[in-house]
């Protein structure tokens, strides 16, 4: 008779915030779509969002091989909304060290065949070490920026690190591949202190630098997006796998399947839905979607910066604010209302919207963004063109590659000025439109043929799950 084949068992294990814990989410169900096992480690709080906003458990049930197991109590705080909460999760987590051991050893019935980590928790390696199973490192962020982060004990050795004077726009030498076109200003946040010593700066830089004890790593973009940068990153890690744009690799692999599994959104917020109704009202390509993602926080002055920029540049917007992401909390809610009164004619509000169905929508013709990674990747997919404002981390590098290497937008980082906002937004949506909608289109259609039937992306992910069943044997 012949053998039965098990299949393989992973253990999937993101950083809980929400970019990382939607993004691991989709290659969770792409390999259950291969007949890979997965088991989903996430804390208490994000798995009552995600099942409160989204069909998420309807959407996983038909597959028998996923669950997810929830992570202990002391995990908590999946809604990190500044770099110092980012730094209590952190640590938060390592208390999740012993229950995710205890987890490996007693998979009895169901061993695991790998893990695959998120690349900032390097215990998860300590312990694949010492129980013997082998780690892939999953991350979330752009090739560019991990780059930058792995090249960061460079820069202090040669003396661009702490960072030098006051013009920020001094070219940075070491970061090989970037030579040309890298300042001070777009180096990862992290890079703006004087004292390296502090615990993110050595944090980040310490846990990229792990990633070497990794057995592979896979990273959410696409060959012809980052070709020149991903060839840098494998003279020091040679087993890459670029999967992405991850969430059109899921699309794309569901076509053709029910029209419930087709809805693969997994925010961790609610969406409000009417706003693609109010977009359905709206001429061609005319509408700017402004959205600073799931952290970023605005003062009440680059808040009202923005507003005015919109509304004087005379086009029409579609705004995401957050209730919780205006920095003067008691003010927060008090100046949304007021700028919905006087915003009504042209532009509409929402706390939180179905941004890759909005992305889509033929209205919207340019996205105010952050630049965090995922909304950099959706912007790219969708063939949007982006104005940049990032935050922190490393979405400054994000940025200076949407504005300088794939010119599909502008720039503004640094700035926060109405007049500033609002010439970009003009710049963007009519002086400089063509410009930006022809390079947006060429990169979008390089992005669906990555994940198409054939693609490097397809074809790269193919070849992971071939490498993880060939673990089982
Ligand atoms: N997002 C959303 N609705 C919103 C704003 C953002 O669904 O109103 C999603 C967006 O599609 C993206 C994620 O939230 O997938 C934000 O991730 P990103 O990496 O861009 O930024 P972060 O939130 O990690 O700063």
């Amino acid at each position: 008779m012949a053998q039965q084949t098990i299949p393989p068992h992973v253990l999937i294990f993101p950083f809980p915030v929400q970019g990382h814990v939607t993004t691991m989410l989709k290659l969770s169900e792409l390999f259950c779509l291969a007949g890979i096992h997965v088991t989903y480690l996430i804390s208490t709080q994000n798995y009552t969002r995600l099942v409160r906003c989204t069909n998420v458990l309807s959407r996983l049930s038909p597959y028998p091989g996923f669950r997810f197991q929830v992570l202990p109590e002391s995990v908590s705080d999946g809604n990190a909304q500044s770099m110092d909460l980012v730094m209590n999760l952190f640590e938060s987590l390592k208390t999740a060290k012993t229950f995710f051991k205890d987890l490996l050893i007693g998979e009895a019935q169901k061993p695991v065949t790998c893990i695959i980590s998120d690349g900032l928790m390097s215990f998860t390696l300590d312990l694949g070490e010492e129980i013997g199973i082998p780690i892939i490192y999953f991350r979330t962020i752009s090739s560019c920026s991990f780059w930058a982060y792995f090249c960061m004990p460079k820069l202090v050795e040669a003396g661009e690190l702490p960072l030098k004077g006051d013009d920020m726009d001094v070219l940075i030498k070491n970061v090989p591949g970037m030579e040309c076109f890298l300042r001070q200003r777009d180096l990862p946040s992290l890079c703006r202190v004087s004292d390296l010593n502090n615990s993110t700066f050595t944090m980040i830089s310490s846990e990229t630098h792990q990633t070497v004890r990794a057995r592979a790593l896979i990273l959410n973009t696409f060959e012809d997006l980052e070709g020149p940068i991903l060839s840098q990153i494998r003279t020091e890690f040679p087993n890459t796998y670029t999967i992405g744009p991850l969430h059109a690799h899921l699309k794309a692999r569901l076509d053709g399947k029910t029209a419930s599994q087709l809805a693969s959104s997994n925010s961790l917020w609610e969406e409000d839905k009417s706003c693609i109704k109010w977009l359905d009202n709206q001429p061609l390509k005319s509408v700017v979607y402004v959205s600073f993602g799931s952290i970023a926080m605005v003062t009440r002055e680059q808040l009202v910066e923005f507003w005015h920029g919109l509304v004087n540049s005379g086009i029409r917007f579609l705004w995401v604010i957050r209730p919780d992401s205006v920095t003067d909390e008691e003010m927060g809610s008090e100046i949304q209302a007021e700028l919905e009164k006087a915003t009504k004619a042209r532009g509409y509000m929402v706390e939180w919207a179905p941004q890759e169905a909005v992305l889509a929508h033929q209205a919207v013709g340019g996205f105010l963004t952050h630049s965090g990674w995922n909304s950099t990747l959706e912007s790219i997919f969708e063939g949007v063109p982006m104005i940049c404002w990032p935050y922190f981390a490393d979405q400054q590098i994000n940025s200076r590659f949407v504005g300088e290497v794939w010119k599909v937008g502008l720039d503004i980082k640094d700035t926060c000025d109405r007049v500033v906002i609002e010439k970009a937004v003009k710049d963007m949506m009519e002086v400089r439109k063509e410009e930006f909608v022809e390079s947006a289109d060429q990169i979008a259609k390089m992005a669906r043929k990555s994940v198409g039937e054939g693609g490097s992306s397809y074809c790269n992910l193919n070849r992971l799950i071939e490498d993880i069943m060939l673990m089982t044997v």
